[in-house]
């Protein structure tokens, strides 16, 4: 078996650990003679999977009782529809664009009331988080919105925006779990599973339980109603069984490893490996302001695109895979989520060091 260091911002990798559980249990899942892909998802053994990924996130995240927890198929832009159609009573809504997914949920919400862009870090190329400290909060917002940690342009909020009393809504698909966050800061916080919890095609929704309601936007579809979720336990339908089954192995994951205040320390140390040799290095340049450095996803250039290509290219032979930024940004991106070991960020680093010593700048 020959595993590479894979750098994707998603999907993403995933720990070993659980890969290895759930080969060991496809044919056979306890006894069952069934692999989790052929049992019911009304049967008491997907009850238990349910229900302990359930216990196991709450336990995790310190998710106060007043939130429910939602398992939602549809991924990352299911959600951007979902926020207004589930939210607007007055029909408004600030937004705060640090992104490209920002700017989506942003457009998406538009189709359904009044969005309002309140702060924008476009300007240059979103590699800021703006100040969000006294921002022009509509009164009658229903919701302010941010994507808290950027995944195409590495930035996160340190620093929560200041909504004037209005519910947060937060995706945080690309920081998911990467350390503790206070829950009952947000309204409702929400993230696609695939970049730092498990495989494709589904987010989990932690709603603020005063935000989940029968009188929605009229029209809004059955399977697009929070409320659906909140009463039927994410059972209204087939849920994506396997998918939570894989979740929940990473929730145990990540409780053995000793929660997320290790795996903050963790991404912490993980991250300055790849941003100290980034300070330090005369070829590779970070894109992002410093003061606003994610812990998960580092966007790096050379300057020189041709050399950014050759450089993904000999990464790639090198085993160093997915390193290519994203088109809007160019040069490179290396996500290090909560299960790339720091040993694949430390030798990343010294491939990029003898990289650079080929390719000396003058
Ligand atoms: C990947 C990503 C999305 C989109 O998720 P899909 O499941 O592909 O729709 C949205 N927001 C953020 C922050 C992401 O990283």
């Amino acid at each position: 078996m020959s595993r590479v260091y894979n750098f994707s911002a998603g999907p993403a990798v995933m720990p070993e650990e659980v890969l290895q559980e759930a080969a060991a249990e496809m044919m056979d899942y306890k006894g069952s003679g069934m692999s989790v892909m052929e049992i019911s998802h009304r049967s008491a053994l997907f009850q238990g999977i349910i229900d302990e990924a359930e216990k196991d996130l709450r336990d995790l995240m310190q998710i106060p009782d007043n939130y429910k927890v939602l398992f939602i198929q549809g991924g990352g832009h299911q959600q951007f529809a979902m926020v207004p159609m589930n939210l607007f009573q007055n029909k408004v809504a600030d937004y705060i664009i640090t992104g490209q997914w920002a700017k989506k949920a942003w457009k998406e919400a538009q189709m359904f009331g009044e969005a309002k862009a309140v702060a924008s870090s476009e300007d240059k190329t979103f590699s800021y988080i703006p100040d969000c400290s006294n921002l022009d909060i509509d009164e009658n917002a229903d919701y302010v919105y941010i994507c808290l940690n950027n995944t195409i342009y590495g930035t996160v909020f340190h620093e929560l925006p200041n909504t004037k009393g209005k519910p947060l809504v937060a995706d945080i698909s690309s920081c998911f779990l990467s350390e503790p966050l206070d829950v009952s800061k947000f309204g409702i916080l929400w993230g696609g599973v695939q970049k730092n919890v498990g495989p494709a095609g589904m987010a989990i929704a932690i709603v603020r339980e005063d935000l989940i309601r029968e009188d929605v936007l009229p029209q809004t579809p059955t399977m697009l109603k929070y409320d659906t979720y909140a009463k039927s336990g994410s059972l209204h339908n087939t849920p994506p069984v396997y998918t939570i089954y894989m979740c929940g192995k990473v929730f145990k994951w990540l409780k053995k490893q000793g929660g997320l205040e290790v795996m903050k320390k963790r991404n912490e140390e993980k991250a300055a490996v790849l941003y100290d040799f980034l300070d330090s290095s005369k070829l590779f340049k970070g894109t992002v302001e410093k003061k606003d450095r994610s812990l998960m996803n580092v966007p790096f250039v050379t300057g020189d695109k041709e050399l950014d290509a050759l450089f993904i290219k000999e990464a790639t032979e090198a085993g160093f895979v997915n390193l290519k930024g994203h088109r809007s940004v160019g040069g490179m991106r290396a996500s290090i989520y909560n299960a790339m070991p720091i040993e694949g960020v430390k030798k990343l680093v010294e491939f990029m060091k003898a990289f650079e010593e080929r390719h000396p700048v003058n």
